[in-house]
């Protein structure tokens, strides 16, 4: 099965504390590296994630608050130590691309790589989109214009069933066709239907990223039936007043939003550094949808699968 595989570097919120890093994860689609948002202490974390730098093609910016960008700077410049090739695009707002592209040519104009700016205009926008992955922005609501990223695999390609092919004597340079979903016609004109030598493709994959935001009733539309999804439940429900004043979530919110999506897994995350212990966080949302683990730095999902059912607690 192809990798789709989330790793989680940062999962604090702005104020820094001991206990997290600020905003940062990396998705690895087919072992190509993605990074969300990249908070100060990213690259550090990277080395001690051995999240490899050289793979990293695409940094996507939800939003310009520091603790979601000040570490991309930095990571530019270890780039170009390492003297990384090709192309890196970093998807941001226009401001984003503004600011961040005088400080990089700043700290380091010369560059063995190309570096790209994709514009973040509005919700519903496609950021990215190959054969096998695509990636849509989700406005949110925060104090600052904010997107979400929702990633969804698509066209997996067909399992050819070897011992029905070898029956049917189909020779090795017919099987790409094969898993694209294509019959087979034999050199004398026989056609066998694809459904006789191959099995249902796995089942395409999804990922949302939400954080910063208040609860949405547009995120809950957009992320209807997804796989996974990382909501941002910075406070309690005994601070949801703050949490509504700050344009954040508590984790009750993250669980609500997560139930009414029809979503199967649930990771929370950008934590206040007001919560020493998380786990009432963790118990306001599992009593909404149970099927709800805490982000941690280091914490690494296999995205293709879901977690063991979690009883209510
Ligand atoms: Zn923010």
């Amino acid at each position: 099965m192809p990798k789709f595989q989330l790793d989680i570097l940062g999962c604090g919120s702005a104020k820094p504390n001991l206990q997290h890093l600020p905003s940062c994860q990396v998705i690895n689609a087919r072992e190509q590296l993605m990074m969300i948002d990249c908070g100060e202490g990213a690259q550090l974390q990277m080395m001690r994630q051995r999240v490899g730098f050289s793979r990293l093609r695409h940094i996507f910016i939800s939003h310009l608050h520091g603790d979601h960008f000040l570490g991309l700077p930095g990571l530019i410049s270890t780039l170009a130590l390492q003297n990384i090739t090709g192309s890196i695009t970093i998807h941001t707002f226009a401001d984003g691309a503004r600011m961040l592209s005088d400080i990089i040519d700043y700290i380091c104009r010369d560059r063995p790589f190309r570096l790209q700016f994709n514009i973040i205009k509005e919700s519903g926008q496609v950021l990215y989109d190959d054969n096998a992955l695509s990636i849509t922005t989700i406005g949110l609501r925060h104090r600052v214009p904010a997107v979400g990223f929702i990633f969804r695999e698509k066209n997996k390609i067909r399992h050819i069933n070897p011992v029905a092919c070898q029956a049917a004597g189909v020779p090795h340079y017919a099987m790409r066709a094969l898993q694209q979903g294509h019959d087979y016609q034999a050199p004398d004109g026989t056609v066998i239907a694809n459904h006789r030598l191959t099995t249902e493709p796995d089942p395409c994959r999804s990922y949302a990223y939400i954080s910063d935001t208040r609860p949405s009733e547009r995120v809950i539309e957009a992320i209807n039936g997804i796989d996974w999804l990382y909501h941002e439940a910075t406070y309690a429900q005994a601070d949801r007043a703050k949490a509504h004043r700050h344009y954040h979530s508590t984790s009750a919110q993250a669980a609500e939003i997560a139930r009414r999506a029809n979503v199967k897994n649930l990771i929370i995350g950008h934590f206040s550094s007001r919560y020493a212990n998380l786990a009432p966080l963790l118990t306001e949302a599992r009593q909404i949808f149970p099927n709800t683990i805490l982000a941690n730095e280091g914490l690494t999902i296999d995205l293709n699968k879901d977690l063991p059912t979690l009883p209510s607690p």
